[in-house]
C-alpha cells in the first residue's frame, strides 16, 4: 500500500520526534549529576564506616569547632558564603572548597557562592532525606551558575565524582549542586597529583 505523501510526512516527523527523544534519554542516563538513590546512599555508607558523627544541635556543632574536628569556611577571594547558618565544615571538605573556588574563579571569572555547609540534624530542612550527610559536616550545597561557569563546573564535578573523589548532585528547587567530599579519597587525589 502506497501512503499518501502527507502521511508519509507525518510518520517522518513522529519517527523523527521519537529518535530526538531517545537521544536526549540517552544523553540525560549517561551524565551522573542527577539525583539517585546511590547519590544518597553512597554517601550515608561513607560516613557510617568512616565513624563520623551526625551531630544534632547547634550546640554540638561549636563543640566539634572547639575540638579542631570542624572548621571555619571564612572569607576568601575566591568564594562567598550566601545565607551559611552553620559556615563550618571538616578540614579536607574546607580544603576542597577553596582550591575548587580557586580553579573557578580562574577559569570562569566569578566567585563559587557556598549556600549550604555542616547543618545540624535539628536546622534539617523538613524535606531533607534521614540520610543526608549535612549533619557531618563534609557536604556543602554550591549555587548554580549559569553560562560559561556553569558548564565549568558541571565538568569538573563530573570528572570529580568519576575518580571517586565527590559525590555531586544537580538541585532543581531551588536551583544548587549539592557535593559530598570524601576526605580519605581526596587526600590521596589529591597527594597523587
Ligand atoms: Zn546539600
Amino acid at each position: 500500500m502506497r501512503l499518501p505523501a502527507s502521511r508519509t510526512l507525518q510518520l517522518l516527523a513522529a519517527v523523527s520526534l521519537l529518535l530526538g527523544s531517545l537521544a536526549l534519554s540517552a544523553g540525560a542516563a549517561a551524565q551522573s549529576l542527577r539525583g539517585s538513590h546511590r547519590a544518597v546512599s553512597r554517601p550515608y555508607r561513607y560516613a557510617k564506616t568512616h565513624d563520623l558523627t551526625f551531630l544534632r544541635t547547634s550546640s554540638a556543632v561549636r563543640r566539634a569547632l572547639h575540638e579542631g574536628d570542624f572548621v571555619r569556611l571564612g572569607a576568601n577571594p575566591h568564594y562567598v558564603l550566601h545565607e551559611v547558618s552553620f559556615p563550618y565544615v571538616t578540614p579536607t571538605t574546607r580544603l576542597f572548597v577553596r582550591r575548587l573556588a580557586a580553579q573557578y574563579h580562574n577559569a570562569c571569572g566569578e566567585r563559587l557562592v557556598i549556600t549550604s555547609a555542616v547543618r545540624p540534624k535539628v536546622a534539617q530542612p523538613a524535606n531533607a532525606s534521614p540520610r543526608s550527610v549535612h549533619p557531618t559536616g563534609i557536604a556543602i550545597d554550591l549555587r548554580r551558575p549559569t553560562g560559561k561557569c556553569l558548564r565549568w563546573l558541571r565538568s569538573t564535578l563530573l570528572t570529580l565524582e568519576r575518580r571517586g573523589v565527590v559525590e555531586a548532585t544537580e538541585e532543581h528547587h531551588p536551583a544548587h549542586f549539592h557535593v559530598v567530599v570524601y576526605g580519605a579519597p581526596y587526600r590521596q587525589y589529591l597527594a597523587s597529583r
